[in-house]
């Protein structure tokens, strides 16, 4: 197979040869989350460059085998580890034509399309998550640009506030910049940070427990010793291990009062508030400067999507600006979402966002969001209810923190050790997948229910097999 002009012909067949082979991985996400043998398939991907090409029905053929072989069945609904969501049949089918459509939506004369459905998209997150429609934003790769994106534009603000342009001349001439926050914070956060020439270094913890939980006292004590200097404060909506809330209104207030900067990780916690079940849980998030989520979670788009929302649009807009004589200037009726975030050309994510807004809408998020926490709290139940299981935090939104513990056992290390035996099982078992954690020095389970195809069969399997495969441990 010589130039890809040769395969013009193959277009239709490759892509009716993938949609076969993406029905047949479909229909197996609810079997072994990994694969048996799958690393040793992939081991056998190796060799050269190919000299000659198979062709494109070889090679999506070859792709496809290796697929169905070797993929964990990540977007199945009892894959419960880290905070990973699936991909509704709107949002799958719709990335498929934002890849045949291949919009370079950085640009509005590239793709008017990205552009305004990107708009589109995010007014309704706005308004999904109850943020004022005032607010800028731009969807990014996922939480952790977003961070980068929201925190470029506090950094920004900061900058200012010292009378320096830190996009023109950088921080060198600056002090540190302080950066509050609780236990909680996410380390994409910090990735975030390091990646802004802030520092991982530079943030200040304030934790009053071994769990992180916000020291509020310590976080007033410290913007009173900074005397007004300007300072950014990093709040958490949804941290990873149980999935509590920092006190985000106690924070707006102390931002407020201080002049400080206030930015909210919600990665996941944002979508407490599509629901007023939950709502109360994320209640502040209004009064912030900045807040960020994530698409590719509890949104069920497919990687990689997240969002940024900053109250002053125009730090956005003097931090990502782009000049160069061929490029169009950025205008409010043809936004140029390539001069907003960090990436320049970009991938119409907005195809997905959009799509899977329009096919669910707001009464579908929540009927969800609220199915999930429905859910979380019959697997906090069936935890209390089992002797040998024992809940190490209250389930308050889409997590369960808890470890096995037989009645009896006292002592930590052989606790940690046994738990820790059990994680790898379950992974190994492969019926539900969910990984261990820390917590409050306890090694613990932490699977998080985000995916739209789980229901109550998933959630009572996962208490099944922890139960099943702790039992074999301990006699
Ligand atoms: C997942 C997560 C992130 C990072 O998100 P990515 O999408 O992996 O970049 C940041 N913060 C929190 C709280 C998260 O759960």
């Amino acid at each position: 197979m010589p130039d890809p002009l040769e395969g013009l012909a193959e277009v239709t067949p490759a892509l009716e040869l993938a949609l076969d082979e993406a029905l047949r991985y479909l229909a197996t996400l609810d079997g072994p989350l990994q694969p048996p043998g799958a690393l040793d398939v992939l081991a056998n991907v190796s060799g050269p460059l190919p000299e000659q090409g198979a062709g494109s029905l070889a090679a999506v053929r070859e792709l496809a085998e290796l697929s169905n072989a070797s993929a964990t069945r990540a977007s199945g609904p009892r894959f419960f580890h880290f905070v990973t969501g699936g991909t509704t049949p709107a949002a799958l089918a719709a990335d498929w034509l934002a890849s045949a459509t291949d919009q370079n939506s950085g640009i509005w004369e590239s793709s008017p399309l990205g552009a305004r459905l990107e708009t589109v998209s995010l007014a309704w997150l706005r308004d999904l998550f109850g943020l004022p429609a005032e607010w800028g934003g731009v969807l990014t790769t996922g939480a952790t640009m977003a961070n980068f994106t929201a925190l470029a534009a506090a950094r920004r603000w900061w900058g200012e506030r010292h009378g320096v342009d830190v996009d023109e001349v950088g921080l060198a001439a600056l002090p540190p910049v302080p950066v509050l926050s609780s236990g909680y914070i996410h380390s994409s956060a910090l990735k975030a940070l390091a990646m802004l020439g802030i520092g991982r270094g530079s943030v200040r913890k304030l934790s009053r427990d071994r769990h992180g939980r916000l020291d509020t006292d310590a976080l007033e004590a410290e913007l009173r010793d900074l005397g007004g200097a300007p300072a950014i404060i990093v709040a958490n909506a949804g941290e990873v291990n149980a999935g509590d809330f920092d006190p985000i209104e106690a924070m707006a207030d102390l931002a407020e009062a201080r002049g400080a900067w206030l930015h909210v990780d919600g990665a996941f916690g944002l979508f407490a508030r599509a629901t007023p079940e939950a709502a109360a849980l994320a209640a502040g998030v209004e009064r912030a400067d900045s807040v960020i989520s994530d698409g590719h979670k509890w949104l069920n788009v497919p990687y990689d999507c997240g969002f940024a929302f900053v109250r002053d649009p125009t730090l956005l807009v003097r931090a990502f600006s782009l000049d160069a004589a061929y490029l169009p200037p950025p205008g409010e009726e043809r936004p140029n979402y390539g001069f907003m975030g960090p990436e320049s050309s970009r991938r119409a994510r907005a195809l997905a966002t959009w799509a899977t807004l329009r096919a669910y809408g707001r009464d579908g998020y929540r009927a969800m969001v609220e199915r999930h926490l429905a859910l979380t709290k019959r697997v906090a139940a069936a935890v209390e209810e089992a002797p040998e299981l024992e809940l190490l935090a209250e389930a308050k939104l889409n997590i369960v923190c808890f470890r096995y513990h037989p009645p009896g056992m006292t002592d930590e290390a052989a606790l940690d050790e046994l738990n820790r035996k059990l994680g790898a099982m379950v992974l190994e078992d492969g019926r539900v997948f969910f990984g261990t954690t820390v917590y409050g020095g306890n090694v613990a389970f932490r699977p998080a229910i985000v995916n739209w195809r789980t229901t109550e069969r998933d959630v009572d399997l996962l208490v099944e097999v922890v139960l099943e495969l702790g039992r074999t441990l301990t006699g």
